[in-house]
């Protein structure tokens, strides 16, 4: 199997681009020689000893950027246990470390992302939320679209009393070009449910999320 397709979707719908991929994917030669075209259309010389491996690097960074891909972000959330004693409160994940890239600039994107929900009678394993921010994180991404990403998902298969997302990140798009203001963080937030109807509940999420720093 060619290397470059060892992280293509597997067979489940969940695992694809949201917007789809062409049906015949090049190779990962052809993906390097691509690569050495922008390094030629730079004024660089591909075959210099520093960069001779860099197509090659610069793919398999490629291929770990995007991995999400490859992966069902509601599979991971499918395991659930019931063990929870009548807990109901909120359950929120602080601080989760995001690294995703823009989809206009394939440039990164870095920050926080805190993800609550109220279960009902189950809870999934909270590591399980993070590895859906990591999932989505790891596409091509718009910090709207991933914010509503992670929420939908969350929904779709745990169907909890409500959710409330936040990202806070910078976008090394208009932070290192462009208009390049560093510092500025873009804040989104999504809330369903208990979160989004009542107040109060807003208002506790959006404490906590303050709490964090
Ligand atoms: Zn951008």
């Amino acid at each position: 199997m060619d290397q470059a397709l060892s992280f293509v979707p597997s067979s489940s719908e969940n695992a694809v681009a949201p917007d789809g991929c062409p049906a015949q994917r090049p190779t990962r030669a052809e993906a390097e020689a691509a690569v050495r075209t922008l390094l030629e259309y730079v004024g660089e010389d591909p075959s210099r000893e520093g960069l001779v491996d860099t197509p090659k690097r610069y793919v398999q960074a490629f291929e770990e950027f995007f991995a999400g891909y490859g992966q069902d972000p509601e599979d991971v959330l499918l395991r659930t246990f019931d063990e929870v004693a009548g807990y109901d409160d909120i359950v929120m994940l602080r601080g989760v470390r995001l690294e995703s890239h823009c989809e206009h600039h394939i440039v990164p994107i870095l920050g926080v992302a805190h993800v609550a929900y109220l279960p009902t009678r189950r809870v999934v394993g909270i590591s399980k939320l993070a590895r859906v921010v990591e999932i989505f994180s790891k596409r091509l991404q718009t910090q709207e679209k991933l914010t509503a990403q992670i929420t939908d998902a969350i929904e779709r298969v745990l169907q909890p009393r409500g959710i409330a997302v936040m990202i806070s990140a910078e976008h090394s798009c208009m932070t290192t070009r462009g208009i390049h203001k560093p510092g500025v963080a873009c804040v989104t937030t999504r809330f369903t449910g208990a979160f989004r109807d009542d107040p109060r509940m807003e208002d506790r999420f959006l404490r906590l999320c303050a709490e964090g720093g």
